[in-house]
């Protein structure tokens, strides 16, 4: 399901941080909300998956508009940085609890965790508690408890951060392993212009609460829209 934010504008106090931004995500792809720390990746996500409010604008889901929609009932998934998972329950109680809240059977319960361990490939960690897990393992647990009530976008942000380099680069090819298994569409906020350009199949690179050029990777690195986005790929003409 593609994904249409139309001048999103977001405002704490007196501060816009956001300003009128234009955003269209294509159903089934991957989009990369690149840019520096504090440019707005966090707050533009936070508004798509409804934890804050928009001070402007519309969001829509395909044909739907859900910018008044509570958060509980957007059909999105969504996995942070630390992961948030419940340090007392189980891999398997973990990626059940949102089917609990849907008062979902116990074997249909069951039957979709089961499921989600395989995706993620977890099947065999699921009695144990996320302590006992690596920081890869628990991003794992988080993408399948994310993903578990088949939602239409799955918002990612900074997922990777926590872990070391040898998993980060894992992790990198495994979350597009499931994105693209699952058809999913998919946001990625990551301050890594090599995790966005290895991962996504378009960029949208923000500067001080706007976007300043969205392309695919490629696109991007070979025909930069200025020396800011050059020097951000790493690129500097
Ligand atoms: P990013 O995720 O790109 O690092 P954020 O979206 O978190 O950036 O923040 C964008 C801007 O909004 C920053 O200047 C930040 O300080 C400000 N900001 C974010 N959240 C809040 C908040 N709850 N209250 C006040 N200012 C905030
Ligand atoms: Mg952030």
């Amino acid at each position: 399901m593609d994904l249409r934010l139309t001048k999103f504008t977001k405002r704490f106090g007196d501060v816009t941080v956001i300003d009128k931004m234009d955003l269209t995500v294509r159903s089934g792809e991957m989009m990369a909300l690149l840019g520096p720390s504090g440019c707005g990746k966090s707050t533009t996500l936070f508004a798509i998956c409804g934890i804050h409010k928009m001070d402007g604008g519309t969001l829509h889901f395909g044909e739907e508009e859900v910018t008044r929609l509570p958060a509980q009932q957007r059909p999105v998934g969504v996995v942070f940085q630390n992961y948030a998972l419940y340090p007392h329950m189980t891999v398997a109680q973990n990626i059940a609890f949102p089917l609990r809240v849907q008062r979902k059977t116990r074997s249909e319960i069951t039957d979709e965790v089961g499921r989600m361990a395989e995706l993620v490939q977890i099947s065999n960690l699921l009695d144990r508690r996320p302590a006992q897990l690596s920081g890869g393992q628990q991003q794992r647990v988080a993408l399948a408890r994310a993903m578990v009530r088949k939602p239409d976008v799955l918002l990612l942000d900074e997922p990777l951060a926590n872990l070391d380099a040898k998993l980060r680069l894992e992790m990198r090819s495994e979350i597009r392993r499931i994105q693209r298994e699952t058809g999913i569409t998919a946001i990625l906020v990551t301050h890594d212009q090599v995790e966005a350009m290895s991962m996504c199949d378009r960029i949208a690179l923000m500067k001080d609460g706007g976007i300043v050029q969205l392309d695919t990777p490629m696109g991007m690195y070979t025909d930069p829209a200025d020396k800011f986005v050059a020097g951000f790929l790493g690129n500097p003409p």
